[in-house]
């Protein structure tokens, strides 16, 4: 079997179970190195330390997948820890008021690259790594198996592949195809899907929780979604009593869907949508006046590497502050960020700095987290990435 061998002293995170080998750490290379196959880490001693899956592309030349001698990457494995993933969700799987939500949250599950959602009767598969996509045909025949579903559909058409040296890819891995719109269920709300042709795999899973937190402070509120999306938020809000919703997105076909999501639910609360960019728009509302009494902004991941912290912090804090201007006092922010590399107190200290911009007094309500369908493992803190706040603004 390829074996990597480290250089001296660079074995502690791997004994401490964290799954990523970087290529500095590396030493040598048994031999060639096939996209994806099994390897061995060794340590600089020779003692064997753990087994993940080798990249022939990618910084990181391994993802550990196992810590244990014994166990081989085959379809026994891949079988036991799609189980787990399938057991851990258990609560999810018997809500009548939810049926979309994360299966398989990649390391966190013990599946490195591998993110499975479930909408209503049809998973969603992401394969990011070379590793996961040469398991490709064991992980749809156990998910295929081991979940009662009419289709598996692959969106792996995103942009982080590249680093990993693969192309996009999309399209049908087994079953039926799913139905362009394709209704959802999620803390009793139903919304219109389209799997195939949506933004990332169509519905943001990971925030389902806050959904609810945030719709708590909507009754006879004025509301300002920004970055709505479908919508999200905002129904929840309108469900919950909204006096009325503003909604702001860059995409059109976003702002259709919200529309489409409100009539699903019969509800017939008083809809603004503002299509254009929210940083100018937030501006102009402010210009125009606008006051609202709860504000959501929940905006798409502004820092992709550690070269863009610097600019995404600036992006937050003007979001942040320009929403603090447009609140009545007593009214309630939600803010959010998804950049995993901004740090949950890296976060609360710009929305400090906004607030201060703004003069006004601002206090923390809840704090909040990614959706425990999106577990963290305690070996692999990178795993949490979503943060929010609510703010109580004076
Ligand atoms: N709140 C949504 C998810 C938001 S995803 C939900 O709960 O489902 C981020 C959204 O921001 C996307 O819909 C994207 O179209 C939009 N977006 C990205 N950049 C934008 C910009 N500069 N101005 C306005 N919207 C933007």
């Amino acid at each position: 079997m390829l074996r990597f061998i480290l250089k001296p002293d660079r074995d502690k995170s791997i004994r401490q179970r964290h799954p990523w080998v970087f290529s500095g750490a590396v030493a040598r290379r048994s031999g060639p190195v096939h996209p994806g196959e099994t390897v061995d880490i060794v340590s600089s001693e020779g003692v064997w330390l753990a087994r993940g899956t080798a990249s022939t592309h990618s910084q990181m030349i391994a993802r550990l997948w196992t810590w244990q001698r014994d166990e081989e990457l085959d379809p026994s494995f891949i079988r036991q820890r799609i189980e787990r993933a399938i057991k851990g969700r258990e609560q999810l799987h018997n809500d009548p008021q939810t049926n979309a939500y994360r299966v398989i949250f990649s390391e966190s599950d013990g599946l490195p690259g591998l993110i499975v959602d479930r909408f209503a009767d049809w998973l969603v598969v992401q394969l990011l790594t070379q590793g996961a996509v040469a398991h490709t045909a064991i992980i749809v025949e156990a998910l295929a198996e081991l979940m009662p579903v009419r289709g598996i559909y692959e969106r792996s058409d995103v942009e982080i592949r590249a680093r990993e040296g693969l192309g996009e890819a999309e399209g049908l891995l087994w079953g039926e195809a799913p139905p362009d719109q394709l209704t959802i269920r999620e803390n009793g709300y139903e919304f219109v899907l389209d799997l195939a042709g949506g933004q990332k795999t169509g519905w943001y899973v990971d925030q389902r929780v806050n959904r609810m937190r945030v719709a708590q402070y909507a009754k006879n509120a004025d509301v300002l979604g920004v970055f709505s999306y479908t919508g999200g938020f905002e129904v929840l809000a309108a469900g919950a009593g909204a006096t009325s919703i503003t909604a702001v997105d860059s995409s059109a076909a976003a702002l259709r869907g919200l529309h489409t999501n409100l009539a699903q639910n019969g509800l017939h609360t008083s809809v603004t949508a503002v299509e254009g960019d929210a940083f100018k728009i937030l501006r102009q509302l402010r210009e125009e006046g606008k006051q609202y009494d709860l504000i959501v902004l929940d905006p798409p991941k502004f820092a992709h590497s550690q070269s863009q912290i610097d600019r995404a912090t600036r992006g937050y804090k003007d979001i942040n502050m320009q929403a603090f201007h447009l609140l009545r006092p007593g009214g309630v922010l939600a803010t959010f960020s998804c950049s995993g590399l901004i740090s949950a107190d890296l976060f609360q200290k710009v929305v400090f700095g906004a607030a201060l911009d703004a003069g006004r007094d601002a206090q923390i309500i809840e704090t909040l987290t990614q959706g425990g369908d999106h577990p963290v493992l305690l070996t692999f803190p990178e795993a949490a990435y979503l943060k929010g706040l609510i703010c109580r603004v004076w």
